[in-house]
């Protein structure tokens, strides 16, 4: 399983096989047969001896090359039909789209998903098994742009305190009534599944309505915190958008520290609600270089006396009005008293890219498998350390943000590099299933369709057939008119 692989040219096979294994005279080797990567030599000599090669290992029939090779598609999150066009460039032997899809569907796929199950309920086992089953998570969906293309939403729940994704749950936008109403679906699920397995103590998400709603309504033993990025982007916005207004202009160079004054006032609060919202209301004097009788509860703004110059905002002004609109408003102010303190769930944005990767679209035929491949290497990988170079000093990388229109560098840590481990198992798991489990592809098609049962019916499988028709109907009369 853990053999090497060698490109090998017709020319330099040939040469190999016109020796005579039995008498080392001159033979003319046939390739009696392909099967995608495989192929079988027949040759024969002057003196009439005759002998065979295969070029790899099979299963019955099934080359085990070529289910590693769909298996390496799927693990590295390429792009299949890509990578296909890749193989026929080189005029490399493949097998062609048809098996690979088969391959996938009967074999990794099933054996990526165990994978993921069997790493989830070890580190379940594990927690449960541990001194605490409480757990500090963070919950957020990705959804794909909403409306009709998204098809699934999907539902992450992450360990914040170990950085380990716990699990995630899948919603098909058929499911429910829109896919605003996928992120509370999605959350029921997973915390359903999870509660069998360990205490969620303190939930962080941002401020999506009904999930607020749910866990106040069916959760109020738990803590619910709002993740304080996601308030301080919304606040930010606001204040952009304001600033924007006539006699605006003003608010401006006030937006970040606003934002950052939101990142202390959730940091320096603990548990108290009340102090957070006192702490927050303040920033509407501090603008004005007012930084005394805040409240009873905040008095006094705690930073050392200001002596450079800044632009203060008058107090009554436009846009001193703007901003206090803005930062005091009620709904904003409510949650305030919810901003974590702690733990935030910026660890989720990065397993969402880590998605994007393997998957830009939740349209892919196999998302669900292509999920726990990202899970999987989310997890092996989330504790990565900054790496250090020979001689034991830290080693920090530069690059150019986005949001800074990659004018300006930062300098973040660098990290070791990712392992694969995941990809070992997983290819473990498909040579099993081949093996033992589902040693044709019969018993293999009879495997999946007992596993899919429970699975809701793919929206394509209900939309193509009559959009299909309705395309070829508009193609046609299109061609008509002309
Ligand atoms: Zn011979
Ligand atoms: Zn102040």
């Amino acid at each position: 399983m853990d053999e090497k692989q060698f490109l090998v040219s017709e020319t330099a096979l040939a040469e190999l096989l016109s020796v005579c294994r039995y008498c080392s005279a001159e033979c003319t080797p046939v390739i009696k047969f392909f099967r995608g990567t495989f192929i079988y030599t027949s040759s024969k000599c002057l003196n009439g001896h005759e002998f065979t090669w295969s070029s790899q290992p099979c299963h019955n029939t099934l080359p085990w090359s070529n289910l590693f090779t769909a298996t390496a598609i799927l693990t590295s999150g390429c792009n299949a039909t890509k990578v296909l066009q890749v193989f026929k460039n080189m005029n490399l032997q493949m097998f062609t789209a048809r098996t690979y899809n088969r391959l996938q569907a009967y074999y990794v796929v099933p054996s990526a998903t165990k994978t993921w199950d069997f790493e989830q309920s070890q580190l379940l086992t594990e927690i449960k098994d541990g001194a605490s089953q409480d757990v500090v998570v963070g919950g957020d969906a990705r959804c794909d742009s909403p409306g009709y293309s998204a098809k699934y939403g999907t539902y992450t729940i992450m360990d914040l305190e170990r950085n380990k994704i716990l699990d995630f749950q899948l919603v098909q936008s058929n499911e429910v009534k829109g896919s605003s109403h996928m992120e509370l679906a999605g959350l029921k699920r997973a915390m359903g599944f999870l509660k069998d397995h360990v205490n969620i103590k303190t939930l962080v998400t941002d401020r999506h309505s009904m999930v607020k709603k749910y866990m106040k309504d069916c959760h109020a033993e738990k803590n619910h915190y709002f993740d304080v990025w996601h308030i301080a982007k919304g606040v930010s916005k606001k204040l952009e958008t304001a600033s924007k207004k006539v006699s605006g202009e003003q608010i401006r160079p006030w937006i970040k520290s606003i934002a950052n004054h939101c990142h202390w006032t959730a940091s320096s609060s603990e548990d108290d609600g009340e102090l957070k919202q006192a702490k927050w209301a303040s920033v509407v004097n501090h603008i004005a270089n007012k930084h005394e009788n805040h409240s009873r509860k905040y008095p006094r703004c705690e930073h050392a006396p200001i002596n450079d110059e800044r632009l203060w905002i008058k107090e009554g002004s436009v846009p001193y009005k703007l901003m206090k609109e803005i930062i005091l408003s009620p709904f904003l102010v409510k949650d305030i008293a919810k901003l974590s303190p702690a733990h935030q769930t910026y660890s989720l944005e990065v397993f969402h890219s880590v998605v994007n990767h393997y998957a830009p679209k939740s349209t892919h035929f196999y998302y669900p498998a292509i999920l726990s491949v990202a899970a999987l290497h989310f997890n092996e990988n989330s504790g990565r350390q900054q790496a250090t170079s020979k001689s034991g000093e830290l080693q920090y990388g530069i690059s150019y943000p986005k949001a800074k229109k990659g004018l300006e560098a930062v300098v973040k840590p660098k990290k070791t590099p990712p392992t694969f481990n995941y990809v070992t198992i997983i290819k473990q798991a498909v040579h099993e299933r081949r093996s033992s489990e589902c040693p044709s592809y019969r018993s293999a098609a009879l495997d999946i369709s007992v596993l899919n049962e429970d699975v809701p019916v793919p929206l394509t499988q209900k939309f193509e057939h009559f959009e299909k028709a309705a395309l070829i109907l508009r193609h046609s009369s299109r061609y008509a008119r002309r």
